[in-house]
């Protein structure tokens, strides 16, 4: 059995901490029952003393029932020269109502004198009281020892100090805080197997990134013995974010052979990375490690057949493993096998001569300025439409777009779209605060008379171009449209000399692909009706 690593989540703390993150309550109690079901064994909801609506969160949060994650309510040490019973931010973790806490406390002697201003015996004092106090209520106590790593190379012997008396006072664990995020993998490592030698309480790790290294210092961390792990989804944090649970996770579980979550949980980080971006509005980042769009994209042709032989060549593990998908991507210096093995995805069957006309049509397209790297949504409909596996769901007759400004007066942008569905017209208009969000407004409500799931879609990210800048404004422009319903997010491409008619077309491939997904999702149950879904 694989020794396992207890995984303490912090998103909903130190991670909403990030610039541009901002949680609501609702939005809280969706992630926090999302980590549940991934199987994390802390959620730290939140400071409740120092946030009204993290007090919120956990008085919500006790009418769920919790399956696997135990809650953590956060707090600090209690002010000098003050009784722990009569701390207000005590008080108000004994209010939440939860089993475990969090209580962070100094370990830096700089910190003491300078920013507490009081003596290095009251701050042992401070960190004893208030962890006992916290003990007596019945509660599971975790101290966070903060800036342990800069206080232990500033002065050893106190931050060692600082450490004993919380366990002295009776917590379950002590976490070590690289604070600043600035901390080198050996340097913890080196501290880490100090501190196991000092005390018997089991050592945790919290990292943040400053240096990049928040995931490197964890995984150093757990070598020197460290045994609960704190980060946040997304590395979410405060600058530049804390340790990135969703590479901490896997390193853990597939390259150092310890088990994090139950098994086959890790199946799921892809899909929860991603809901938690959503949840918080943030732009995935293609580019992040294990559950980023790009994580497994493969784009020269070389590396694709060489992958598509042996997926060994070219991916450090089977995307699969922590629920990602493989990409192949099409562009100019893509090959054939690029092209055969999008066409497996898809399930489309392509003979020697009909990839060499793909091909062609591919190549003649990008000379145009298309790019279907970044849009395989439509590359996958011009797929289908060339191999004669698409059918048509619906017809634009036209749309007209107007843009009217008049002196003194706010812009007005207003849409008329008009199509075919079956033997049924369709014809609507719509305003929107710009002539694309206006057709997209008019497009859908046409739309979503015939087909009502297409309300769960949105634009979410729209990208202009210019193709050919010495043309100045006959050149060409590039839209590239991002959409996404709950969890799956699509690319779409369009390209002409005029914005409003490349932003159309992209658009238009947006709602045919999100018709042409439902529509397979629907095969898909009708064929296995007994499965749930
Ligand atoms: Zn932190």
């Amino acid at each position: 059995m694989a020794e396992k690593i207890l995984i303490y989540d912090t998103t909903l703390r130190d991670g909403s901490q990030g610039e541009g993150i901002s949680l609501s309550v609702e939005d809280k109690l969706k992630i926090a029952s999302r980590l549940d079901r991934l199987g994390v064994d802390y959620i730290e909801g939140g400071w409740p003393w120092a946030n009204p609506k993290d007090m919120e969160f956990f008085l919500r949060a006790r009418e769920v029932i919790w399956r696997q994650a135990r809650l953590v309510a956060f707090g600090r040490t209690r002010k000098p020269g003050q009784a722990a019973a009569e701390d207000a931010n005590l008080l108000a973790i004994k209010r939440a109502g939860v089993k475990v806490a969090t209580i962070f406390g100094k370990s830096w002697d700089l910190h003491v004198t300078a920013a507490l201003g009081t003596t290095l015996a009251e701050n042992l004092a401070m960190i004893g009281d208030s962890v006992a106090f916290l003990v007596d209520q019945g509660l599971e106590v975790i101290y966070d020892a903060e800036h342990f790593f800069d206080g232990f190379k500033a002065n050893p012997d106190y931050a060692l100090e600082t450490l004993k008396a919380a366990a002295k006072a009776g917590a379950s664990w002590i976490v070590l805080c690289d604070t600043n995020g600035g901390c080198l993998p050996w340097e913890i490592e080196e501290a880490v197997a100090r501190v196991r030698q000092e005390i018997q309480v089991p050592v945790g790790i919290h990292a943040h990134n400053d240096g990049d290294l928040a995931v490197a210092n964890t995984l150093a961390a757990v070598t020197a013995g460290c045994r609960q792990v704190q980060g946040t989804i997304n590395g979410f944090g405060e600058r530049c974010g804390n340790a990135d649970l969703c590479s901490v996770m896997p390193n853990l579980e597939l390259k150092m052979g310890y088990q994090c979550l139950p098994p086959g949980q890790l199946a799921f980080l892809t899909e929860v990375s991603r809901y938690v971006s959503e949840i918080a509005n943030v732009v995935p980042a293609g580019n992040q490690p294990f559950v980023g769009y790009s994580a497994f994209a493969h784009k020269g042709g070389i590396h694709v057949s060489a992958v598509l032989k042996a997926p060994d060549t070219y991916e450090h593990i089977r995307p699969q493993q922590v629920g990602n998908e493989r990409r192949v991507l099409m562009s100019d210096q893509a090959g054939a096998s690029n092209l055969r093995c999008k066409a497996e995805e898809m399930g489309l069957e392509l003979n020697p001569e009909r990839e060499r006309s793909i091909i062609e049509g591919i190549k003649e397209l990008e000379r145009q300025g298309y790019q279907f790297e970044g849009a395989d949504a439509s590359l996958e409909l011009f797929l289908r439409k060339t191999t004669g596996e698409y059918r048509q769901q619906f017809e634009v007759e036209y749309v007209k777009a107007l843009v009217e400004k008049r002196a003194g007066q706010e812009a007005i942008s207003e849409a008329i779209v008009k199509l075919r569905v079956g033997d049924q017209v369709v014809h609507t208009a719509a305003e929107g605060n710009g002539p694309v969000n206006a057709m997209d407004n008019a497009l859908r409500k046409a739309l979503e008379e015939v087909f009502p799931a297409i309300r769960h879609m949105r634009l979410t990210d729209y990208k202009v171009r210019v193709l050919d800048e010495k043309d100045a404004t006959s050149a060409r422009v590039r839209v590239l449209i991002e959409s996404r319903d709950g969890s799956n997010s699509w690319n779409t491409v369009g390209v002409s000399t005029n914005i409003i008619e490349a932003s159309w077309e992209a658009l238009l491939d947006s709602m045919e692909y999100a018709l042409l997904k439902q529509q397979q999702e629907l095969n898909k149950r009708a064929a296995a009706p007994g499965e749930p879904y």
